[in-house]
């Protein structure tokens, strides 16, 4: 169902951004260097500098980003544009919103408001996107297109089996130690590929304290639990009165160790990270949070505030990624993005083969061109930039990792391996009868 499109409001734009304490990621926006595809290079790799101690609370609006606010959000004032609440109240979900901004190929058309997981996406991230690219890989992201009708035969609404291991609404408890909180179905910008899109923006799991309870009561039976994931849905879409509430519950629950949560909003809603919700946050460590990238394009600078402001605030950041074909499905593009999470202080966590959820076909790669990225990646840079590649396993099976096979044989004395430049090497080691296959890393 179309929705209406929050009134536009009148012109003002006012340049209110700090006159001072700007940093080099101010003047940073080159054209891309002669011969690189400018679809995956198009943005200057954003680091704090070392004398800094701090970011200005809200980076400079880049110039595309201010022409994009002047054209389709005239009424806007920059800090309007820098206010969460208002990028999520002028959010774009509707079909004519959308072609006036990003004006629609045929595909596109086709999709319509009829497909499944209904549409949003931010200003914020709509002006991340040039509308004279029509694969750019972030449109790609989260605009709609007639791929999603198609079902495989190998596709369902819910490939990991989420429903059937859900106790009470909205909780998933697959692994012994842990359980995934599903805390609101809302997300400022869906994802086209998302796992969760049976529910996510439907209404089946709303942010309801009545539910909550339920889930806080089995975490606190169920003594095993030590690690609660909270998720979505995006979580860091409630306010941080209604987030603080669930932490507090959660934190006087005397077997949960650690508390994670699983966001996007870094990537398509930083100006949610502000200070009041990071000193909040900080009271209810051990929190980790499992932030969502898919293109370096995504890594710009309120990208770098928002996970400065999280990093600083002591929460560990991890990435995860799907792979998506025509997206991120390259070495090059693969290794850019990990490169540039590094330096925003997020370490590269877990890259996902896509879920075979109904209507994905168009974003699945093969499971060896992921290991050939992985291949690509290991030896050839940081260790640390290198993330787990995992398959979800349909069915309910949960994570597997999967790496390139080193091990190209072995003697009774010796293992023979083969290194990143496919060159090989034997390592003694006597004892190998009983050796079949070689774990891979967790
Ligand atoms: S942010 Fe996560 S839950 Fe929301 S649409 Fe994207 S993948 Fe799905």
């Amino acid at each position: 169902m179309h929705k209406t499109e929050a009134p536009a409001e009148t012109l003002i734009i006012d340049d209110d951004e700090p006159p001072s304490g700007r940093l080099a990621i101010d003047t940073l926006y080159p054209a891309p260097p002669a011969g690189i595809d400018p679809i995956h290079l198009t943005r200057p790799v954003f680091i704090l500098p070392a004398q800094k101690t701090s970011l200005p609370r809200h980076p400079k609006l880049s110039p595309e980003t201010r022409a994009f606010q002047k054209q389709f959000f005239p009424g806007a004032t920059v800090r309007d544009w820098h206010d969460w609440q208002w990028q999520v109240r002028h959010r774009i979900h509707t079909y004519e919103r959308l072609n006036q901004i990003l004006p629609l190929g045929p595909d596109e058309f086709l999709a319509d408001h009829t497909v499944q997981l209904p549409l949003s996406i931010t200003p914020y991230y709509a002006s991340l996107i040039p509308k004279d690219v029509p694969d750019h890989p972030l449109r790609r992201c989260v605009l709609p297109t007639a791929g999603e009708w198609i079902k495989m035969p190998c596709e369902s609404d819910d490939p990991l089996g989420e429903d059937h291991q859900s106790p009470v609404p909205g909780l998933v408890h697959r692994y012994p130690d842990r359980v995934l909180f599903l805390l609101t179905d809302f997300c400022s910008t869906y994802c086209r590929y998302c796992t969760r899109s049976r529910v996510v923006g439907h209404g089946g799991i709303r942010a309801s304290r009545a539910r909550w309870e339920k889930a806080i009561t089995y975490i606190a039976a169920n003594t095993s639990v030590r690690d609660v994931l909270l998720s979505g849905g995006d979580p860091l879409t409630l306010s941080d009165d209604r987030l603080e509430w669930v932490l507090s519950r959660l934190r006087n629950i005397p077997h949960v160790q650690i508390i994670r949560i699983g966001t996007k909003v870094p990537a398509v809603l930083p100006q949610r990270i502000t200070p009041a919700l990071v000193k909040m946050l900080k009271k209810y460590h051990p929190l980790w949070m499992s932030l969502h990238f898919t293109h370096p394009d995504e890594c710009t600078p309120e990208t770098l505030t928002a996970c400065a402001l999280l990093a600083d605030a002591g929460i560990p950041l991890g990435s995860q990624t799907v792979l998506l074909k025509g997206i991120n499905d390259c070495v090059e593009t693969m290794t850019d993005l990990m490169h540039r999470l590094m330096a925003l202080r997020v370490r590269p966590y877990y890259l996902y083969q896509c879920d075979p959820i109904t209507g994905s076909g168009h974003f699945r790669t093969s499971i060896t061109q992921g290991l050939e990225i992985i291949r690509g990646m290991r030896g050839f840079t940081t260790g640390y930039a290198v993330p787990t590649y995992v398959v979800d396993a349909p069915g309910g099976g949960g994570k597997i990792p999967l790496m390139p096979d080193y091990v190209s044989g072995h003697t009774s004395d010796d293992l023979v391996l083969t290194n990143y430049e496919n060159r090989s090497f034997t390592y003694p080691d006597p004892g190998l009868e009983s050796l079949q296959t070689v774990p891979a890393a967790e």
